[in-house]
Parts: structure tokens; sequence; C-alpha cells
């Protein structure tokens, strides 16, 4: 399999090239050249398939340089938390990516990619530096996936006091291979500087620097896996006589990542319904897939804040997928914008019809599901804890809910980061002088 870029002038390149680069040089994005079918054998036995066997299988589809079993163990490492699929009521089903160390799905894509380049680096005997700039989520997926990964050294930029306190805990309490930079300025100040330390030549060469951002391909590839996940389990579970029965998922979107790899799901062969996109108020990409007309628009903050994003990155994949044509999006994906009041609401609703809380961007998801009002099975993707979200979870149910173990451990621990001006000059400093230790 080879990797294209979506700017067209990049010749086809090996998935590991790709994976370290991050960014076609072109400056767009990698793509597969072509989906390839999952077999038909494998698919009409999913429902006895675990989610490491499915993890290896998408895998090894798409990476030729590494061998089947090594990818096994490679998703082994990756995947080892559960990836739940739970009835909520009647045709209604969520699967919970939120399982993982930093209570949100960016886990799953995060640590499959620090494995995945970390097994390369064994091979060459090399070693690399991350440097992530972060507005919050995005920095402890990436610290927490990366931590303890050998080969691998990783600086997470963050603007200082502009994080909630449990945001800084999560990612600047680690230590190890895992650095926090509390940057004395905004994220487009940290943005900034790892925007110019990726271009700085001498600290490229000195410190083997790239960048793990939501594009990555290798965050990308493991999100197909959950997706085939969630279809064998509702086949194992709940497939009612009809074979011919297939479940459609809602999927909670922001950049889009999440959707583009339901999307390759589809492609590969796995037996969805349809898909629909969920944003909130932010709705520049669903208005695209409704329209095929594009304005990309400033963000608004809203209750489900990781889906905030007026230009989604990823949606340069979904068009080159579809060629643009629009027809073609609107056959496979509905899309379905939903306002903070109907967060709120739907959060109460879930909580008082099935037992259950939700967090506010899985509540955008299952306001679509009820705004669609159609009888087939539906799955939502449930991207975060509720628990990460105490203060949307009050104003909606007028009660407090306890924070999970893996929070309450964060805020115990000592932070360790190191603060530095929102200066380039800074930062290179601080790559350039530990780059001698090593
Ligand atoms: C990042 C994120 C999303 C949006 O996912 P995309 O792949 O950017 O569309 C949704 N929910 C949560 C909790 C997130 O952290």
């Amino acid at each position: 399999m080879k990797y294209v870029s979506t700017g067209g002038q990049t010749p086809p390149t090996s998935f590991r090239i790709a994976v370290f680069a991050g960014l076609a040089p072109d400056g767009g994005l990698y793509i597969p050249e072509s989906i390839p079918a999952l077999p038909h054998g494998f698919i009409s036995e999913l429902s006895t398939q675990s989610l490491q066997t499915i993890g290896a299988e998408v895998a090894s589809a798409f990476i030729d340089d590494i061998s089947r079993s090594d990818l096994a163990t490679l998703s082994a490492r990756a995947w080892t938390f559960p990836v739940p699929l739970i009835h909520l009521k009647d045709n209604l089903y969520v699967l919970e990516l939120f399982h993982g160390p930093t209570l949100a799905f960016k886990d799953i894509g995060v640590r499959f990619l620090a494995r995945i380049l970390s097994y390369y680096l064994q091979a060459s005997h090399q070693e690399i530096t991350i440097a992530v700039a972060t507005s919050g989520d995005t920095g402890s997926a990436v610290a927490h996936g990366f931590f303890n990964v050998p080969h691998i050294t990783v600086y997470v930029l963050y603007p200082s006091g502009k994080i909630s306190p449990l945001q800084e805990q999560q990612m600047a309490t680690l230590g190890g291979n895992i650095h926090a930079l509390e940057v004395d300025g905004t994220f487009d100040d940290c943005q900034r500087l790892v925007k110019q330390a990726l271009a700085d030549g001498e600290v490229v060469g000195a410190r083997h620097l790239t960048t793990a951002n939501s594009i990555s391909l290798g965050r990308l590839l493991p999100q197909i896996g959950y997706y085939v996940w969630g279809v064998a389990q509702w086949e194992a579970a709940y497939r009612s006589r009809s074979m011919e029965e297939r479940p459609t998922f809602v999927v909670p979107s922001g950049n889009f990542g999440n959707l583009t790899a339901a999307v390759y799901a589809m492609a590969m062969g796995t037996p969805f319904g349809h898909l629909v996109a969920a944003t909130n108020v932010n709705d520049a990409g669903a208005q695209y897939l409704r329209t095929g007309s594009f304005v990309p628009r400033a963000a608004v903050q809203t209750h489900s804040n990781a889906m905030d994003v007026g230009n989604p990155s990823n949606l340069v994949r979904l068009r080159s997928h579809f060629r643009d044509d629009v027809s073609e999006i609107r056959r496979q994906i509905e899309a379905v914008s939903i306002s903070d009041e109907e967060t709120l609401d739907e959060i109460r609703l879930t909580y008082e019809h099935c037992g259950k809380i939700v967090d506010p961007h899985t509540a955008v998801g299952l306001a679509a599901a009820r705004k669609r009002s159609v009888n087939e099975p539906t799955i939502v993707t449930a991207t975060a804890h509720p628990g990460k979200f105490p203060e949307v979870i009050e104003r909606a149910l007028g009660m407090r809910i306890a924070l999970p173990a893996q929070l309450r451990e964060a805020l115990e621990r000592h932070k360790q980061s190191e603060e530095i001006p929102a200066e380039y000059e800074a930062f290179r400093q601080v790559l350039l002088k530990s780059s001698t230790r090593v």
C-alpha cells in the first residue's frame, strides 16, 4: 500500500515515510492510494472476532512492511482497555471509546501512533523528538500515549493559565520522556513555536524533530478498527433474525478525523447502514457535507469544546475520497448540527430515560440521532467520559458528578513543567541544550 497527498504533488510514498513526516511535502494530508477491502471470510465471521484481531487485520491491510504477528503485538499494546458497545434503549447503542488513560477517544489513535513509531525506531536504532502544541486535550493524550515509549522524547507546549488545572495536571506531571513546557503566551504562540522549530534545519537535524498532530496517518488508521469492532459486537449480541439489517453510526465531529475513519471502514466493506456526522453550531464542515460548498469560519465556543472547529483539518481527506461529488457524499453521510441548548436537553433526557450520564460531545451525537427519528439500529460513538466535564453536567442535571479515579490521581501528582517565554529562541535553547545530553 502506498500513500499519496491530497495536494497531488507528492509521489507515492511508503507508510513508514508518511507516518514520520506527518504532513506531506506539498502541504497536503497523506491518504491511502486506494482503500483495501477486508477479506470476505473475515466480514462474514465478524461477530466472532476480538478487538485485537480486528486491529491487526485492519492495520495489516494498510501497513505492508510490518509482519501481521508484529502488528498484532502492537495492537495489543495500544488497546489495553475495553471499547464496549452499550445498549441504551430500543434500537440505540453507544460505543464507548473513552476508557483509555485520559478518558477520551484520542487515546486510541495516539497510543497506536506511539507504538508504530517506536517499532520502526527500534529496528533502525534511531531516536526522535516530538513537539506538540496543545490547548488542552490533545496534549494529555499525547503525553500519556508516548509516556515511557522507547526511543521517543516528547515536548508538549501549552499556554500558561489558559488550560484547566486538570488538563495541566494530566500532561505536566508525568516526567520521564515527557517534557511539559508552560509557555507565557497563547495557544497560537505555542503553535508558532512548534512550527518554527519544525522549519529550523539545525534543530530538526540535531533532534530528529517531528510532530504528532491529529492529521497523522498513524492516528487515523487505528480508528478504523473500532468501527469494525462496534459492528462485530452489535452482530454478536443484538442482531435480530434479519441478516440484512445494518447499524448506522453517528459520529460527534470536529476535525472530522473520526468521521474519515468511519468512511474508510465503510469503504473496506464493514457492514454499516449510513453515517451521520453530528456537529455543534460550528457547522462549516456539516454545511459542506450537505451542500458541497465550504466556507471556513472562526470557531465559537460551545459546551462540546473539543468540536469547536471552524475549518476541519480532515475535510480534505473526505473531499478527496468522494472526489468532491456531493451527491455521493449525501448517499452515505447525513450531517446534523446541534445547539448548546439541545446538548443540555439531551444530557437530561438520556439520564431520565436511560439512567446514563453522557458527556456533552456524546450528547451531540445522541441529539443528532434523536433529531433524525429513524427507527434503525443506531450506534453513537461516545468520545469522552462525562467526568471530564463536571460543569456542563451540573448545568444539565443539577448535580455534581464524581471525578473518575484517573483524574483524581492526576490532581495529586507533582507538577514538573518548565516555564518559557513565548519566544522561539527560548524553545530552541531548550531543544538544543537537551540534545547534547542524549
Ligand atoms: C477530538 C474530539 C472530538 C472530535 O473528533 P474529530 O476527529 O476531530 O472530529 C469529539 N469528541 C471529543 C471528546 C474529542 O476529544
